[in-house]
């Protein structure tokens, strides 16, 4: 039996996606003038209005991209890109953000990151409070499923005129969203984070303050990412929107319910362990399908390998800077002790996610622990 653990990272198409991908595989340039390419834009222009609706933003907000990874470049590079630019972000941003503004550092802009506590959330100081070229903080947390206080993040900044950027990806399809509410300037997603293709991204960008564009081509989308529009893989992406915020509410009771008896047997069953944001006496606000635990003294090398081995799929950190297993910079930002962060494992559920799966992975998780401590910390 195969329990996969990593929905976080992706998760599997939605067969609404899967077919929608394959009824429009054959448009053609939506851009075209003539009768294929005014059908490709309606196709286009349809998936455009679906995502809008879902999410509270206006169709011309709606800008497809290559990825989640796109969509916070556009946004950050294209406020930050004047010389002398000042960013305000946060130390457990997903590399796309974190990376992009180290990458502007260098080449002269000034970087105040808000500091994080223990809890795993973001802390709002007066940094906000000073204008700045952009301000870009995470909705929710990739590694530990902690849910940001985005809304006092963006009326703090915009009160003082900077524009805001949140990155998204973990959030949208898995919790209501409301751009306009929200108040946000921009505002990232990725498709396969809630079953849509991969290699598909989606920024939310109000019509002013609008970022400068970073790549120059044919003027497509407001110009803001030219390029021809992949029109089978928005309309996929559209469908796999539409279906998870149709079973949001449900599916997320079940993930809710599955992963607290996950976190409880486990913390009840290894000693030591403990759900690192959840567990605290204020337990934070966490994503329904995310349990990030923690289990001190033990190898994240060991507990991947001997999880895998079981035919369970799993991460210890971030999966999109996997390949090297690093200390993660997210649990280093909140203050976690080394041996602390070398032993945290994440579990993401997800659609596919059953009570066979729980079971499966509380059954082996004891003696792998056991296993994995044996070799030691990293
Ligand atoms: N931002 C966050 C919070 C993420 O979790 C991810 C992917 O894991 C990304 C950005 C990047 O998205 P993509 O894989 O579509 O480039």
């Amino acid at each position: 039996m195969v329990s996969y653990f990593d929905h976080a990272a992706t998760t599997p198409m939605r067969q609404v996606a899967v077919d929608t991908w394959v009824e429009h595989a054959h448009f053609l340039n939506p851009g075209g003038q003539y009768r294929s390419g005014r059908e490709a834009n309606a196709v286009l222009s349809q998936a455009r209005e679906t995502i809008a609706g879902i999410l509270g933003a206006d169709p011309v907000e709606v800008i497809f991209t290559g990825s989640g990874t796109e969509a916070d470049n556009v946004a950050i590079r294209g406020f930050a890109a004047e010389p002398g630019a000042r960013i305000v972000s946060t130390p457990i941003e997903h590399p796309a953000v974190r990376e992009t503004v180290t990458d502007l550092e260098e080449h002269g802009a000034s970087v105040d990151l808000l500091p994080v506590g223990l809890d795993g959330l973001v802390q709002l100081t007066d940094a906000l409070d000073q204008p700045a070229s952009v301000v870009t903080c995470m909705w929710a947390n990739n590694e530990t499923g902690a849910i940001q206080p985005v809304t006092e993040i963006v009326s703090r900044a915009t009160a003082v005129g900077s524009p805001v950027h949140v990155d998204a990806v973990q959030v949208v399809g898995h919790l209501p969203v409301d751009f306009n509410a929200l108040g946000t300037t921009t505002l990232a997603a990725s498709a396969h984070k809630f079953g849509g293709p991969r290699g598909v991204g989606i920024l939310l960008a109000r019509r002013s303050p609008t970022p400068a564009p970073v790549l120059t081509g044919g003027g497509q989308q407001r110009g803001l990412r030219p390029g021809t529009v992949d029109v089978a893989a928005a309309a996929a992406t559209a469908a796999a929107l539409e279906e998870a915020v149709d079973e949001m509410g449900a599916e997320n009771k079940r993930l809710s319910q599955l992963r607290d008896e996950l976190i409880a047997t486990v913390t009840h069953s290894v000693p030591g362990s403990y759900a690192t944001v959840l567990g605290a006496d204020q337990p934070t606000e966490v994503l329904p399908g995310h349990a990030h635990l923690t289990f001190p003294g033990a190898n994240g090398d060991a507990m991947i390998m001997l999880l895998d081995s079981h035919g369970i799929e799993a991460s210890t950190g971030s999966a999109c800077n996997n390949g090297v297993n690093q200390r993660s910079h997210v649990l280093e930002a909140m203050g976690l002790p080394d041996d602390h962060a070398d032993g945290a494992l994440r579990f993401t559920l997800g659609r596919t996610t059953t009570q066979d799966d729980i079971d499966h992975l509380v059954s082996v998780l004891p003696d792998v622990i056991e296993k994995a401590r044996s070799v030691g910390s990293l």
